[in-house]
């Protein structure tokens, strides 16, 4: 896929960096933009001059996460089976294949990091934030899911943490992200990009084969320990909640009435 539409796509020097760019929309992920990030991942991947890559967002917001309204105008009627088979793609694998790329990623966070924009930015190794950057998972108070597609919660926040967040809905500012270790640097909003990408520029000086290896091996760890059979068995148990009355009642509201629930539960 060549012509990106809403990304865009930069080589500079040894760092590519990958935008998503519907800023008008807080770049709310809609499917064309998730098909174009899964590419743009793999390119940077076969890219032999890449040496590490950023995920960034344009405007004011990194995301808001998933296209809601795209969603529920595309696929509000959707089976069972049909719903799986997209989530099981354009969620869960676009995600892992991001969480699995052999070079370092680093996701630059500002404004609005929310649900399926939470999911892919703890995909990335490292997490620079602004500080007026947020992160929340509201999805279980708006749509009646136990979490996003891809349980990273107890990994990223630890168990209590990922408690509180879920059942409540609530925001996680960057300095409590600091705090918790989910967020890398925070660094004021004005040097966010410069500060990345110096990052970036850093880690890239070392050996792409050890850096590699590195990353194979920490995320080794998290494999040794269930990682993916979790994140499998959450899934299943994800795609049950969208089944579930529950969910249908509050989807009977529209998109607008679910997008305002996740903001209030933020
Ligand atoms: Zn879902």
């Amino acid at each position: 896929m060549n012509n990106y539409q809403n990304i865009t796509y930069e080589q500079i020097g040894p760092v590519v960096r990958i935008t998503q760019n519907r800023p008008e929309r807080r770049n709310a992920q809609d499917e064309r933009m998730l098909d174009e990030l899964d590419a743009a991942f793999a390119a940077a991947e076969r890219d032999e001059a890449c040496r590490v890559v950023i995920l960034a967002g344009a405007g004011d917001h990194f995301s808001a996460g998933h296209d809601i309204k795209e969603g529920m105008s595309k696929r509000a009627n959707a089976t069972v089976e049909e719903r799986f088979a997209f989530e099981e793609e354009k969620y869960f694998r676009y995600s892992l294949r991001i969480f699995d790329l052999s070079k370092p990623t680093i996701a630059q966070v500002q404004g609005a990091c929310v649900a399926g924009a939470f999911m892919v930015a703890n995909m990335c190794d490292l997490i620079v934030a602004s500080e007026d950057a947020y992160f929340a998972d509201p999805v279980l108070h708006s749509f009646a899911s136990p979490a996003v597609e891809v349980l990273f919660h107890p990994y990223a926040l630890g168990l209590r943490l990922a408690k509180d967040v879920l059942f409540t809905g609530r925001r996680i500012d960057a300095r409590e992200g600091l705090s918790v270790g989910m967020v890398s640097r925070v660094v004021p909003r004005i040097e966010l990009e410069a500060q990345t990408l110096a990052l970036a520029e850093h880690i890239a000086e070392a050996s792409p084969f050890a850096l590699k290896l590195a990353k194979r091996s920490l995320n080794r760890v998290l494999d040794l320990q269930g990682f993916r059979e979790a994140l499998s068995a959450h899934f299943d148990t994800h795609q049950l909640a969208h089944a579930s009355s529950a969910a249908r009642t509050l989807l009977e509201g529209g998109a607008d009435s679910r997008i305002a629930a996740g903001k209030a539960g933020d």
